[in-house]
């Protein structure tokens, strides 16, 4: 049986034509800076977003723990949301990496404003912990996909100019967000210092991340990934991998929120779904009545009919729509809820 897999848009699995572009990539040691086709990316990338130089990693965990790492110095503070995936989902990295503390921020569906901000910048007596760095996140993977506007980026980044923060963006899922507010990745890339996208996610390259920002950042980021252990030899084979994803899988995200909200539509006529959050782009997260079902059993129940979900916290469910989503398994999910009731 075929499985329609929702728990994360992480799970897509290299097309019949990515796959003869990676066999046929150029391929040298990329810790000697000598692999054409990661070369390639990283310039594509760079220029993309504007930025003069670019990073290929592993991880958007490495990206991010990476940005962190060179923005800060041990004992300084960073201010993110609560709900913010480098503080809750990579390990504790931000003491462990960098012995930065954060300071966790209540935004707007995860979205912080530059009032937010400014009211918890410390003042400089020797007995309070430095700010030093600013990280948003785009979307906002754990408040159902929201996203900021430029301009809501562009009146941060004049605060961090002004008060001398670091600007950080992780924008794992930076293209949803573009496809719905029709805004250049050309501009996004100006209003940040630095940037990590992922290749790995609705884009569906099998592997890697990409840190962007200017030479000099990007040179000591060169120097951090080295001691993470982040350095690849022929990663030629992905970065290819990687291109290939952004020149021919960014145009069609929008159907992946077009798909989201149809299922977002569905979960609210199910009697036994509480709530369902907003659906911004392709996450829908919606919590189940307790009484009537806990997210464990509702995650089962699914998994019998061939669907599978991921249960997010007790009574709460998360669904990610992706390239490997057909609009056969949609018109099947729908059909399954609409039996849920039954
Ligand atoms: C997936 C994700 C990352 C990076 O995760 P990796 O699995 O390490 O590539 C970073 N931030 C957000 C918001 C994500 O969703």
């Amino acid at each position: 049986m075929e499985w329609i897999d929702l728990r994360s848009d992480t799970v897509t699995k290299p097309s019949k034509a990515m796959l003869d572009v990676m066999l046929t990539a150029p391929v040298g040691d990329d810790v000697f800076g000598e692999d054409p086709s990661v070369n390639a990316l990283e310039a594509h990338a760079a220029k993309l977003f504007s930025k003069e130089a670019a990073l290929f990693c592993p991880s958007g965990t490495m990206t991010n723990q990476i940005a962190i790492k060179v923005h800060t110095q041990p004992g300084d503070e960073l201010l993110c949301d609560v709900n913010s995936h480098i503080y809750n989902y990579e390990g504790g990295g931000i003491s462990f990496n960098s012995g930065v503390q954060a300071r966790l921020l209540h935004g707007n569906e995860g979205k912080l404003s530059p009032e937010l901000i400014e009211n918890n910048i410390n003042g400089t007596y020797d007995w309070l912990t430095k700010t030093s760095l600013v990280s948003l996140e785009n979307t906002v993977n754990r408040a159902g996909g929201s996203f900021y506007t430029l301009a809501q980026t562009q009146a941060i980044q004049k605060l961090c100019r002004e008060k001398h923060l670091a600007l950080h963006l992780d924008g794992a899922r930076i293209f949803n967000a573009l496809a719905e507010t029709g805004e250049s990745t050309f501009e996004i890339g100006k209003s940040f210092d630095s940037i990590s996208i992922c290749l790995s996610k609705g884009l569906g390259a099998p592997v890697g991340s990409l840190l962007l920002g200017d030479k000099e950042f990007i040179r000591k980021a060169r120097r951090v990934r080295k001691v993470f252990g982040g350095g690849m030899r022929q990663a030629g084979v992905l970065a290819a991998a990687g291109l290939y994803a952004l020149n021919n899988n960014v145009s069609r995200l929008k159907e992946d929120h077009q798909k989201a909200k149809l299922i977002s539509e569905e979960l609210k006529l199910v009697s036994f779904v509480e709530q369902v959050l907003p659906v911004y782009t392709n996450i829908i997260i919606f919590h189940l009545k307790k009484e009537r079902v806990s997210g464990d059993v509702f995650e089962f129940k699914l998994k019998e009919k061939g669907i599978r979900v991921s249960a997010f916290g007790k009574d709460t469910i998360r669904m990610v729509t992706h390239l490997d989503f057909t609009d056969t398994m949609l018109n099947k999910t729908l059909e399954v809820l609409r039996g849920l009731d039954k």
